[in-house]
């Protein structure tokens, strides 16, 4: 069995266990059993991270951009140095498959390196003044303290697009990573330490989510907000975020209609959807979920799809001949019940899956529907699962009408060989992100985000560096 790391708390450079503290037991998603104890930081502790971050803001923020690269470069070093480890966590903690670990763990390194590169372009500009003899400058400086939490689904790359962009600007951080799957981003935390990133720059706390994200947004110590989670958390964080007025990164669900053209290449089609439908289980926040196929290639979709989800191989992540491992927590095996069953009864056809596999661990067949009916659940609630529903169109204003429909808008695909397609449906989709022939939408370079209830404000690439900046203008006559 491959061994897990001791879980701690790191506040002020200090690891923190979990004697004398509240804590609670670490799963295996795979076969249910404890591999670790994680404590929860007290009141006391989290205002020690306060302090923490608050003092070495002051000091990071003087540091230079070509210095604060360095640390991020050499900690992107470490992280790939270390992948079979930190992957082996992952796959241990969340249940992903060491396949897809792996490449989290490369996408990670990559976003620290890119950060350590676009920190150095933090530029200002100078804005010709009326009198000729005033100068005008804009400069753009760190926000200040940051709160960041991050979630379960994507342990490391969510972390980085976090932390990277935040210390590559001169922030310091406090951050709370899913209770579920905390040895991932503190072996990232190891990586950038060993790197030379002074202590108590980045402060990892754990807790009661509720208790840990009211007490660190109401300090005046923290100046920006970043959450990647389910709508419902986003917006009650946004709310407490407004108290203070603090500036806010939300990535919060999504619900990703998948628009298939009578002109797609169906080979393309099938091959892409299983690849991505079923990556990390489905949850996955731009996880291809609603399925609208033209009547013309419908039936022949359904059917090839089905089959290769039907032979897709399921089992535990470690074991490298699997393609999908378990959900992460059986909240979501509730939930795969309780949306399949609902479509069931609405109606749905489903062409395999549909049930449960074994009672060890948390593992779901990968499931096909059709024909499921709009006013289901499964069409308005993200299912975050191994879940594919499948309906049929004609009209290309119907389609879009239907793919726009809901409150969510993070992102969207479509599947065609004509151009004229393609660019009308980019245009119309209303989503922050939009895939054409490809579900390869997430880059460390490229901005990435959702409008409407998916959220606001970007991370990743240009626009992810920009939201730990504040921008300032000086006049000086
Ligand atoms: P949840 O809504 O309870 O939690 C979602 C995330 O928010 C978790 O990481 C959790 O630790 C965190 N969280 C919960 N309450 C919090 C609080 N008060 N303060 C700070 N953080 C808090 O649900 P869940 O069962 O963990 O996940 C289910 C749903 O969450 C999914 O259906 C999906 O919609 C959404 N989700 C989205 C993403 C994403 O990448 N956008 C990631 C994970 C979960």
């Amino acid at each position: 069995m491959a061994k897990y790391d001791e879980l701690h708390l790191l506040i002020d450079g200090e690891r923190l266990g979990p004697k004398g503290r509240a804590s609670r037991e670490v799963r295996s998603p795979a076969t249910g059993a404890v591999i670790g104890t994680l404590p929860h930081a007290s009141k006391a502790d989290l205002d020690r991270a306060l302090d923490a971050a608050a003092r070495t803001f002051k000091e990071w923020r003087k540091v230079s951009a070509y210095e604060r690269s360095k640390v991020l470069k050499r900690a992107a070093d470490l992280m790939r140095e270390r992948i079979d480890h930190i992957a082996t966590l992952m796959t241990m903690e969340q249940g992903k498959t060491l396949a897809e670990a792996r490449g989290e763990v490369i996408g990670t390194a990559d976003t620290f390196e890119w950060y350590g590169e676009e920190g150095k372009r933090a530029y200002g500009r100078l804005i010709p003044s009326r009198d000729g003899s005033t100068s005008h400058a804009v400069t753009k400086e760190p926000v200040g303290v940051v709160a960041a939490f991050a979630p379960w689904n994507f342990p490391a790359v969510t972390a980085a697009r976090k932390i990277a962009p935040a210390l590559a600007a001169g922030c310091s951080v406090i951050i709370k990573p899913a209770e579920e799957t905390p040895a991932t981003p503190l072996a990232l935390v190891k990586a950038l330490e060993d790197a030379g990133l002074p202590k108590g720059v980045v402060n990892v706390v754990f807790g009661e989510p509720s208790e840990v994200s009211t007490h660190l947004i109401a300090s005046p110590i923290v100046r920006k907000i970043s959450f990647t989670g389910s709508t419902a958390v986003g917006k009650h964080l946004a709310k407490l975020a407004a108290d203070g007025v603090k500036r806010c990164t939300m990535e919060l669900g999504g619900h990703a209609p998948v628009i298939i053209f009578d002109d797609a290449d169906l080979d393309q089609a099938v091959n892409l959807s299983t690849m991505f439908k079923f990556r990390n289980a489905g949850q996955v926040c731009t996880n291809p979920t609603r399925f609208f196929v033209h009547d013309a290639v419908h039936d022949a979709f359904v059917k090839r799809f089905s089959e290769a989800a039907r032979t897709l191989p399921v089992g535990n992540g470690l074991d490298t001949n699997n393609k999908m491992g378990p959900v992460a927590n059986p909240r979501r095996v509730d939930a795969m019940q309780d949306l399949i069953g609902d479509a069931q009864k609405h109606g749905a056809k489903v062409h395999t899956g549909g049930e449960r596999i074994g009672n060890e661990g948390y593992f779901w067949k990968p499931t096909i529907m059709s024909d499921v009916p709009v006013d289901s659940k499964i069409m308005n609630v993200e299912p975050f699962g191994p879940v594919a529903a499948i309906n049929r169109f004609t009209r290309f204003d119907d389609v879009i009408e239907e793919a726009n429909r809901l409150p969510y808008g993070l992102a969207g695909y479509a599947f065609t060989q004509s151009s004229k397609t393609a660019s009308a449906v980019s245009g119309a989709l209303d989503t922050g992100l939009v895939g054409i022939n490809t579900f390869v939408i997430s880059l460390p370079e490229t901005p990435f985000g959702g409008v409407k209830e998916s959220g606001y404000g970007l991370e990743s690439g240009a626009e992810g560096l920009d939201a730990y900046l504040a921008t300032k203008f000086v006049a000086h006559a």
